[in-house]
């Protein structure tokens, strides 16, 4: 595949305010603003007026719910692995610290960097932990992959609906295989961000308004993946509808508990297991993505509008995970050629010109 050259697009070319703090893109219609500080509203809430939950308790939380499972079932845990950074720190912890029975698995949706998977098994292999590799039907995935990102019922205009429907599908899908195989939990290696904008970080709030608030998101995503599941059942289609089913399987999201440091991550994985990033994100790797992901970012760039993954970074600045410094040279370096989105597009029969004006 070819990334340099002609055509080469720059992530951090929106011709937008951003804010000197976080980086977050100015979007007023999504709440975020920028003063004439400089500094945007999320960056001015002060989180001491909240009641934290220290970390000594968010671990508590997390010992109690694999104690309670554990040796109960035929496997303690299947590990939901994409051979990146925080899956394979993942199955280190819970392997080595933990000593859990595990299973790992990956789906190939066809949208992944195939040399993820080789380093998914690497990782497992070293680990001895059994590791499958999902491959659903290729005729039904792209039909699936095809409706979440055209469907009017569905859409969102950042593309952000491509990721949730395809995070819930995948979840799904280790889900079949968890009650198959009786596991347990299953564990997601989402950073700490993507768990909080699913709603599953409820149960390390120790505000009971920031509980609440948690679970009203949950409660609303779920009625959208249940709303997306009845509208296709009106079609006629229950093989596509069941995509949108809900996994059953309690899902631990690891690093709600643990304080989540990437740099530290890394140097312990490459030291312990030997990883190294995929060749397609190794320049600076902070944070990989699939080939839907930069397709994304990529057309909401030609939107001039912010993109899922810039909104990830700068709550993660917020955080104090990542600083501005590291998250401005990774910027610099992710860029996708015009080739490798239409090779992406092409697989669902779709072209960037056909996308921009859904
Ligand atoms: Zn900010």
């Amino acid at each position: 595949m070819k990334f340099i050259g002609k055509g080469v697009i720059f992530i951090n070319n929106l011709k937008a305010k951003r804010c000197v703090r976080c980086l977050a893109v100015e979007a007023r219609s999504k709440g975020t603003l920028i003063g004439d500080d400089g500094v945007c509203n999320h960056c001015k809430i002060n989180p001491s007026r909240y009641n934290r939950m220290s970390w000594e308790e968010k671990e508590q939380k997390f010992l109690e719910l694999i104690h309670a499972a554990k040796g109960k079932h035929r496997y303690d845990g299947f590990i939901m692995m994409s051979g990146g950074k925080d899956s394979t720190y993942l199955a280190l912890k819970l392997k080595n610290e933990y000593k859990l029975n595990l299973m790992a698995m990956s789906v190939d949706n066809g949208f992944e960097y195939p040399d993820s998977f080789d380093n998914a098994r690497k990782v497992c292999d070293k680990l001895g932990i059994p590791y499958i590799i999902l491959q659903p039907d290729m005729r039904q995935l792209r039909k699936f992959y095809r409706y979440i990102i055209t469907e009017k019922h569905l859409r969102h205009d950042d593309y952000s609906q491509i990721c949730l429907y395809c995070g819930n599908y995948l979840k799904r899908q280790v889900d079949i295989y968890a009650e198959k195989f009786d596991a347990a939990y299953i564990f997601s290696g989402y950073n700490p961000d993507q768990v909080t904008e699913l709603g599953e970080a409820a149960i390390v709030e120790a505000d009971p308004g920031l509980a609440q608030y948690q679970q009203m998101i949950k409660r609303t995503l779920d009625e959208k993946m249940q709303d997306a599941y009845q509208y296709t059942l009106q079609k006629n289609d229950p093989e596509l509808a069941a995509c949108f089913e809900l996994p059953r399987t309690k899902i631990l999201y690891y690093y709600q508990h643990f304080p989540y440091d990437p740099v530290h991550m890394l140097a312990t994985i490459r030291q312990e297991l030997d990883w190294e990033p995929i060749k397609r994100f190794s320049k600076n790797y902070l944070v990989s993505g699939c080939q839907l992901v930069c397709t994304l970012v990529h057309l909401c760039q030609q939107k001039n509008i912010p993109d899922y993954i810039q909104k990830e970074f700068s709550a993660q600045i917020r955080r104090g995970t990542l600083t501005k410094e590291q998250v401005e040279k990774v910027m610099a370096e992710i860029k996708f050629s015009n080739e490798e989105i239409d090779e992406t597009l092409a697989k669902l029969d779709l072209t960037c010109a056909q996308m921009l004006t859904l």
